[in-house]
């Protein structure tokens, strides 16, 4: 094997490439981004680089030396345009690039149903994004928020950080229900609200006024709230369309592989883009830093395949900075029958989730030890009744 093209130049990339060289590969190593600068992380750009007073620097992962020194060769600021797996060939605007194999890394971009909006509505997924929305938000502008989704709710922190008034509009009753449940959602709403953010739930957005700049939101009840700045904070689609007819199989998650990362002879997927097989046979996305970066690691030793085949881990960890505090969460909280507060402390919360009896997830703020115990309980499946912590905690949260 010579030869592995990878797709994608952010976290996943450059993950599978530095995890390849770190396992040894000698062989060449081809990064393809669509963005023209150093791939860079992106969880900074909702937080620090929305915030911090001076101007930000790009929060990339390496220097261009060490591309150099590791014998990667970057092609930035070139889309992959299709891929031909018969003739194991990627197509980009500036030539074929072959490869022996391939790994596709090429994300997610943020999800926009208003088309032509006014100026001074964003969405939020690159540094350009981040720096434009730091450029518009001032202290004292009114800030609209369309989902309190993860991004969505740090965003808000951030903007009240800058002195913005801030109002969040959510579909659902609470916003992260559906991400943490009936249950531990509102207590994290109760914090944006006592950091003066205005929220406005069950409520959709139906148009955008302004022209050429943004002036109001309309909701679907007809209210109208003025607004100087938007975010559209209502998830992120898979960039998949280069690999139309590549025969590859493409879902609405993403690029479906199976257990280990495989989506087709020779061809991986890592990342937001991928929808990796579950044990339980569904392929699902895990859009979450830890994940990606779990998973670059898992395709470049199974590329290599010098031993027996691995797979993803078994529990997904994903943070989210909100208000000063740092929310863990831990394996499934989607998906549960149970559910124990071993803390309903807002800063200091331990809820535990559970689904037949074993324990699924956890929701965790402020406790790092008992968040490591949570991970290992979580990953190695453990029954609730073996969990003393479990069987000590309260049913509710305390009011
Ligand atoms: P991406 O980061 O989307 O990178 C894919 C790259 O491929 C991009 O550079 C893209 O431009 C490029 N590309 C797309 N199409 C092509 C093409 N045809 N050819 C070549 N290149 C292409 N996760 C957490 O767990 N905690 C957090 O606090 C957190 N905060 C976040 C904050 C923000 C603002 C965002 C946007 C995400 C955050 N995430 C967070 C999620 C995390 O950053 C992602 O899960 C991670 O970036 C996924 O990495 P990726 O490499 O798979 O995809």
């Amino acid at each position: 094997m010579t030869h592995i093209a990878v797709a994608g130049a952010s976290l996943a990339g450059v993950r599978v490439a530095e995890a390849l060289r770190n396992k040894g590969f000698e062989g060449d190593i081809t990064l393809i981004g669509d963005e023209d600068m150093l791939p860079y992380d992106r969880p900074p750009l909702s937080k620090t680089i929305l915030t911090d007073a001076a101007p930000t620097a790009i929060p990339t992962f390496h220097e261009l030396d060490w591309y150099r020194d590791n014998n990667i060769e970057l092609r930035l600021g070139v889309p992959a345009s299709s891929l031909s797996p018969e003739r194991r060939e990627v197509e980009t605007a500036n030539g074929t690039v072959s490869y022996d194999q391939l790994v596709i890394a090429t994300g997610a971009r943020a999800r926009n149903p208003f088309a032509d909006a006014p100026v001074g509505v964003h969405t939020l997924r690159t540094f350009d994004d981040a720096q434009a929305l730091r450029a518009d938000i001032t202290a004292g502008s009114r800030v609209v928020i369309i989902g309190g989704g993860f991004i969505g709710l740090e965003v808000a922190a951030s903007a009240r950080t800058l002195g913005a008034d801030v109002t969040v509009v959510e579909l659902a009753p609470i916003p992260l229900s559906r991400n943490l449940g009936a249950d531990v959602a509102p207590l994290i709403a109760q914090t944006a609200i006592d950091h003066g953010v205005q929220l406005i739930c069950e409520r959709s957005v139906t148009e955008l006024v302004g022209s050429p700049r943004i002036r109001q939101i309309v909701l679907d009840n007809g209210e109208r709230i003025d607004a100087d700045v938007v975010v559209i904070g209502v998830g992120a689609a898979p960039n998949t369309e280069w690999l139309a007819g590549s025969g590859l199989t493409i879902s609405a998650a993403g690029v479906v592989c199976d257990g280990f990362g495989r989506a087709g002879r020779g061809i991986w997927a890592v990342g937001d883009v991928s929808a990796w097989t579950d044990a339980d046979g569904v392929p699902r996305r895990h859009e979450h830093w830890t994940s990606a970066a779990e998973q670059a690691k898992v395709v470049a030793h199974n590329i290599i395949g010098s031993d027996e085949p691995r797979r993803a881990m078994a529990a997904d960890y994903v943070w989210s900075d909100q208000f000063g505090r740092r929310i863990n969460i831990v394996g499934d909280t989607t998906r549960h029958d149970g559910i124990r507060f071993i803390s309903s402390d807002r800063e200091n919360l331990a809820a535990l989730y559970s689904f037949e009896g074993i324990l699924v997830g956890a929701c965790v703020i402020g406790q790092a030890r008992l968040m490591l115990k949570c991970r290992n309980w979580i990953a190695q499946g453990t029954a609730i009744s073996e969990i003393p912590e479990w069987n000590a905690a309260r049913a509710e949260a305390a009011p």
